[in-house]
């Protein structure tokens, strides 16, 4: 991305990765809803099929929508490419499947989305993939953890739904001298108010569907990839580094050199796990990200003001939310994003679990969902819905105790939510 170079975050979020069709000259990126490309001639064909020309085949792989995105996305991240797919969860498969085999195992910190450890605690066993979890607050536990079949460190850069930021460079070197990459999920933040790889993420995924469209419509994910990482370095990335028998003995690492990665996901990840983004989901995608700067700087300023009032108030135990000086990972917001520490966060009621369940009933702006990075405030009570598969360890861990509300703090004004907050309160304490 040599745009990168030359300009700011804000102008990126609406120009990168695109120009004006070169049919028709339509400005905004048209929805190429199309399944199948005209190949010029049988050469031409073949010559896509080996991967010796990039271009358009089959829609499950590349789509010229989808690629305005995935190059938007990987500018702002700073990465040298990205893949998008169907859902953020899908981009977790996507990160973990060129680097993983039967056996190898992901080391992964404990303060993640609900669905994550059900994902990574669960179902990636049927692949013979095993996630370690362990407390990224204790790097000597993080490096304990790991072994010869590690294959991974994963963690969120602010956790949900806690609202923990992560010491990504601490993860990032022990990463380094175990040999193997980092994958940071930055879907709470967004690239507007970090950017992991500038502290030696290798891989970054996302949640599409949360704040970078930003208004609840779509479901998509991504994996950037900072194209920084050596996968010829050791044997443990045979994916990557050896030679590919479906491409006739195509070395990805070796041919597409800091785009091994990228093509990797496109050319094996989407053509047989097929978790492919559709062009008309990566045209909502691409005008949320438009406005990405000005709403995360409303979310944040909303939500720094409504988590400062509720900590003040009397029927409220604790707030968790990494903009307020009381938490502990304040410290740390300079460091890993100096513009906020997002708009989601925690708050533990006197009342305990009935008045939670009160509480959430008794709002009125606020939409109970399990969603979140909605333009549209939303509450959930995590620990009866998104993490209701954990058992209490795992709750606690991920900070989704039964006394715990979750808040995404959408963009409406800040006194209309302060309001409803208040008179859902009264209703859940009297
Ligand atoms: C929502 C979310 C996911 C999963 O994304 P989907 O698009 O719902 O599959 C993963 N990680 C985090 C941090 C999320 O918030």
């Amino acid at each position: 991305m040599t745009e990168q170079a030359t300009y700011g975050f804000d102008t990126l979020q609406v120009h990168a990765g695109s120009a004006p069709d070169p049919a028709t000259g339509a400005r905004q990126t048209p929805i190429y809803q199309t399944t199948a490309y005209v190949f010029r001639d049988s050469e031409h064909a073949a010559a896509l099929f080996n991967l010796q020309e990039v271009g358009y085949i089959y829609s499950r792989l590349t789509n010229p929508t989808v690629m305005v995105l995935q190059a938007r996305i990987a500018a702002l991240e700073g990465g040298a490419g990205a893949v998008c797919c169907s859902s953020g969860h899908g981009a977790q498969i996507m990160a973990l499947f060129p680097l993983m085999e039967p056996g190898c195992n992901v080391v992964s910190s404990d303060r993640l989305y609900g669905g994550t450890v059900t994902q990574f605690n669960r179902t990636i066993n049927r692949f013979g993939w095993t996630a370690r979890f362990v407390d990224t607050e204790d790097p000597g536990q993080v490096a304990a953890a790991i072994d010869d079949d590690t294959r991974a460190i994963f963690c969120e850069s602010i956790a949900n739904p806690g609202g923990y930021i992560t010491d990504i460079e601490m993860l990032a070197r022990i990463a380094d001298d175990a040999g193997v990459p980092l994958i940071v999920d930055n879907t709470s933040a967004t690239p507007y108010l970090c950017r992991p790889i500038e502290y030696g993420a290798t891989l970054v995924v996302h949640s599409l569907t949360k704040y970078l469209t930003g208004n609840g419509t779509v479901t998509g994910g991504a994996i950037v990839d900072s194209g920084l990482f050596d996968w010829s370095a050791s044997d443990k990335f045979p994916s990557l580094s050896q030679p590919e028998p479906a491409y006739h003995g195509l070395r990805f690492h070796d041919t597409f050199k800091e785009l091994a990665f990228t093509f990797h996901g496109i050319a094996v990840g989407l053509r047989d796990l097929g978790m492919t983004m559709n062009p008309q989901g990566a045209h909502y995608s691409l005008l949320g990200i438009e406005t990405l700067s000005l709403r995360m700087q409303k979310h944040v300023e909303n939500a720094v003001e409504v988590a400062s009032w509720l900590e003040r108030d009397d029927r409220v135990n604790k707030v968790t939310y990494a903009g307020l000086p009381s938490s502990p990972s304040y410290s740390r917001m300079d460091k890993y994003c100096p513009r906020g520490a997002g708009a989601l966060f925690t708050c533990s009621l006197k009342g305990g679990y009935d008045a939670c369940v009160k509480f959430v009933d008794g709002l009125e702006l606020f939409s109970h969902v399990a969603n979140l990075g909605d333009a549209r405030s939303l509450v959930i009570h995590s620990a009866s819905t998104t993490h209701r598969q954990l058992t209490a360890e795992q709750q606690r861990a991920a900070g989704a105790d039964p006394d715990v509300v979750r808040l995404s703090i959408g963009i409406e004004d800040a006194d209309d939510l302060i309001a409803d907050l208040d008179q859902a309160l009264t209703k859940a304490t009297t």
